[in-house]
């Protein structure tokens, strides 16, 4: 195979799960690799394919995964991660089985899979290819996810409505209701894919987070303690260089152009992210407790993302109207700009990692409205630990909606979080310029290589 730079570092295969919050965070990571001199193979799935052409020197590779549309349109996302799990065995093993076989004048150092595949463990094993790992995640949720036989022994799991609010003194500050699990019908196959992402992680040559210790010193010591794996935190990855976009959807530039004639720091930024979806019923207590508080916004919906409409159609009449030009709503938005931007004051998100900590980078304090799993630890350490964000509980009520952007955006409590947040802001640029991530990353070169 042609190698599309003729690096001599070594060539890394990279793994992504095919889902949004993945990808970015795998790509940003090759980036940051082939900005150190390696040359750079994604393996994907046919499934949410990455675009090649935003990444001219990296070289794509597409396998089979068997989804059929019915598949990825209905499933949920850890049916999903499952069936991958059993359909892309075989095809990994081909893809790789030529890749080694045809290895010429640039040598296959290793693979950096994502944890969720644990599938790739076997195969590279089977090939005597060394294997580091990414983990999408927080460090703090990794952690929660390790004690998961820990907290069903103890009976913390299943949840039980009666204990939401008890502490869990093994990963304070959680509480039972932010431990990160999933309603989901077939509970045992949840925990089967968190026990498989955990064992990929343990056995693993090394496990990469988009993290950094600066932030999370307590989480990565405590991991560092319990666990066999060398542990690096590297991130926020999307730091390092304005890198390529990943994003599978085209953003609406309006967003920006909206933004520029707006007041600095008064915009309220709406997004939760790329999988979340809120009922009905939630949706317009969202809408009106946005047009009650009388501050100005940008609210990222997706289609499909309210249950039972293709897109506004359950907004009130005359709803869009009465906002006039306080509010823009967009399909998708550019992220990163926008949180870039100084006009936003404030990222009401549901705490998907990716966009915690790139609110946290841009020094926006949060409105948290977590949905699923890691979300709700998430959540908790933003609003506990690092204290850079007010969090929407026990439903969502337009009153309260009102009363909890207001405590942000105008009381002194906002104003000190806002400092908090910038405070982690600088943090972040120092992990990079030197600090731990600098370090960090030095140490996962000098291992990979050495693998
Ligand atoms: N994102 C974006 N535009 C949007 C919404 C989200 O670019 O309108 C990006 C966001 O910057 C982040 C990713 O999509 O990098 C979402 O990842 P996250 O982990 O926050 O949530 P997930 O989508 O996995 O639930």
């Amino acid at each position: 195979m042609a190698d599309k730079g003729g690096r001599a570092r070594g060539r890394l295969l990279f793994f992504p799960l095919p889902l949004q919050g993945h990808i970015t965070p795998m790509l940003q990571l090759a980036d940051i690799f082939q900005s150190k001199g390696f040359s750079i193979t994604i393996i994907h799935t046919k499934y949410n394919s990455p675009n090649p052409s935003n990444y001219p020197n990296f070289t794509f590779i597409p396998i089979s995964d068997g989804l059929s549309e019915k598949e990825t349109s209905e499933l949920s996302v850890f049916a999903l991660a499952s069936i991958l799990n059993v359909n892309c065995l075989v095809p990994f093993k081909d893809c790789l089985s030529g890749l080694l076989s045809a290895e010429s004048e640039v040598h296959i150092t290793c693979l950096i899979s994502d944890t969720v595949l644990h599938f790739t463990r076997e195969v590279a094993d089977s090939f005597k290819l060394p294997r580091f790992v990414l983990r999408t995640s927080c460090i703090g949720v990794f952690r929660a996810f390790a004690a998961i036989p820990l907290l069903r022994e103890k009976g913390y799991l299943p949840i039980q409505a009666s204990r939401l609010e008890e502490p869990v003194p093994e990963l304070s500050p959680l509480r039972v209701k932010d431990l990160p699990v999933i309603n989901v019908p077939n509970e045992e196959m949840f925990y089967q894919l968190i026990a498989g992402l955990v064992e990929e992680a343990r056995t693993s040559s090394g496990v990469i987070f988009n993290s950094f210790e600066e932030l999370e010193q307590s989480a990565i010591a405590a991991v560092r303690q319990e666990f066999p794996a060398p542990i690096f935190p590297v991130g926020p990855f999307h730091q390092y260089s304005p890198a390529a976009s990943s994003i599978l959807v085209k953003p609406d530039e309006s967003s920006i152009s909206w933004l520029d004639k707006q007041a600095p720091k008064s915009v309220i930024y709406v997004s939760f992210g790329s999988i979340a979806a809120v009922k009905e019923n939630e949706f317009l207590e969202i809408a009106w407790g946005l047009a009650n508080c009388k501050h100005t916004f940008l609210w990222v919906i997706r289609p499909g993302s309210v249950h039972g409409s293709k897109w506004l159609e359950s907004l009130p009449s005359g709803f869009l109207d009465l906002l006039g030009v306080r509010g823009h709503i967009v399909k998708w938005a550019p992220q990163l700009e926008v949180l870039a931007h100084p006009a936003v004051g404030a990222f009401w998100t549901h705490n998907g990692w990716n966009s915690t900590l790139e609110s946290i980078c841009a020094g926006v304090p949060m409105i948290c409205m977590p949905c699923f799993t890691d979300q709700f630890v998430n959540a908790r350490y933003v609003t506990h630990v690092w204290k850079v964000g007010v969090q929407l509980e026990n439903g969502l009520e337009r009153k309260t909606i009102e009363e909890v952007i207001r405590r942000l955006m105008e009381g002194e409590e906002g104003e000190e979080i806002r400092n908090r947040v910038e405070d982690f802001k600088e943090k972040a640029k120092f992990s990079l310029g030197g600090g731990s991530s600098y370090e960090s990353l030095e140490s996962l070169i000098s291992c990979i290589s050495s693998s």
